[in-house]
């Protein structure tokens, strides 16, 4: 069986798509169903009930995962999985994450309908609580998953009414399922919108995504002493905030040295907050991205020295600057990757490589076992938001990709 020479039904794949957006659907054309919520769970069960039609095997672990399975001629060989979310954003989009679930049950079910015989099994992974919104951290079903995270410390996080994660895995009944790990995965496969502008604005149908940037996260305060507006002169003063200038000015240096750099400040508060005082203590964070490693690396060491510069300039207030995380560069695997290439090219889709500037489930699996990230345009790049909106086209290519990839994967005897 070569590449291309079966395809998934791309009416189905759109009328499913179309379907789960119903559940949760928001009055702006979006979907709302946070993690772990009764919208989730229907989401979940609209998703099984197809499964059921086609007599798949399902089953869950302890944080809510669910694997879907479709048998191969020899279930002794570790699964290839195929996976995303189908929890969304608060007013979220219908298509990030869903798109990968039903893509992947698109595969399982065009290889039926085809009646094509895999040697190993073909799963489906449904991750539990990607999105990161209502419980964090993000990606967290793929991150117990894979050992990041542990089963104990997720589930006693809260969300902002004091529900636990624990809490709604009980409810639903998860936790009578499969210890996480237990459930093996050989490779793995995701597709997902890529949530930015790249593709588009280049006409390209699909994303070859090489890897993903490598992340470093900072604190930062500027120690002065508060004082009245008024009184004491400029001169004598230990305001930090002309520094909090020259920082700003520095990190996005530091951003701007290269075109694949990025440099953020996310989160500012100056102490007290009041407009007739001056602020004894600025606290601030600095999110630096590189593809690279070395390149982030070199970045770090940039913004350090011209804190020191700072510093050394500026003696009468106090930098302190504390690295809270590291995440290092994500890479895809070759031969999958590769194989997503010539699956673009023989079915005549424009095919680029790209960098993921989102974090993904994809990623964790990637640290573990041969994996394989795939994107399709978004318009206008918009994600977690309701308008957020991929093509019939788009979809049906995306999921055709995962297709060629699979049977070129798991019928390889
Ligand atoms: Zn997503």
């Amino acid at each position: 069986m070569g590449m291309g020479d079966v395809s998934i039904n791309s009416e189905r794949l759109w009328r499913r798509l179309m379907a789960m957006a119903e559940i949760g659907a928001t009055p702006g054309g979006g979907s709302h169903r946070l993690t772990l919520t009764d919208e989730d769970e229907a989401g979940r069960q609209l998703f099984l009930g197809w499964c059921a039609e086609r007599g798949y095997d399902v089953q869950y672990d302890q944080v809510g995962n669910i694997f879907v399975r479709r048998a191969g001629g020899n279930n002794n060989t570790q699964p290839l999985a195929i996976g995303s979310h189908l929890d969304t954003q608060p007013r979220g989009g219908r298509f990030d994450g869903i798109l990968g679930v039903l893509a992947a049950l698109e595969v399982l079910e065009t290889l039926d309908d085809n009646e094509i015989e895999t040697d190993m099994p073909v799963d489906i992974v449904v991750w539990t609580n990607e999105e990161g919104s209502r419980f964090q951290p993000a990606m967290m079903g793929s991150g117990v998953h894979c050992g990041v995270h542990s089963l104990e410390m997720v589930r006693s996080t809260l969300d902002d009414k004091g529900l636990s994660v624990g809490a709604e895995l009980d409810r639903f009944g998860y936790s009578q399922g499969l210890v996480p790990g237990a459930r093996a995965i050989g490779q793995y496969l995701e597709l997902h919108i890529e949530q930015g502008p790249v593709l588009e604005d280049s006409g390209t149908v699909i994303g070859a995504v090489k890897g993903g940037q490598a992340i470093r996260w900072y604190e930062l305060s500027l120690q002065g002493q508060e004082t009245h507006a008024g009184p004491v002169p400029m001169a004598q003063r230990r305001d930090p905030m002309p520094a909090l200038a020259r920082v700003i000015d520095l990190v996005y240096q530091v951003g701007l040295q290269d075109e694949a750099a990025r440099s953020t400040i996310g989160v500012l508060t100056a102490r007290p907050g009041s407009i007739n005082v001056m602020p004894g203590r600025i606290d601030l964070t600095v999110d630096l991205r590189h593809p690279l490693e070395t390149r982030l690396k070199e970045m770090d060491a940039a913004f350090q020295a011209g804190l020191d510069d700072l510093q050394a300039a500026e003696r009468k207030i106090a930098i302190s600057l504390e690295e809270i995380w590291h995440s290092p560069v994500v890479l895809f695997d070759h031969a999958l990757t590769e194989a997503v290439r010539q699956s673009a090219t023989g079915r005549g889709l424009p095919v680029q490589d790209v960098i993921s500037g989102a974090g993904h489930d994809a990623f964790h699996m990637a640290r573990a076992v041969p994996s394989a990230l795939v994107f399709v345009p978004c318009r206008d790049g918009l994600s977690h938001n309701e308008a957020e909106y991929t093509s019939p086209e788009h979809a049906a290519a995306g999921a055709n990709v995962l297709l060629d990839v699979a049977l070129r994967v798991a019928c390889a005897r």
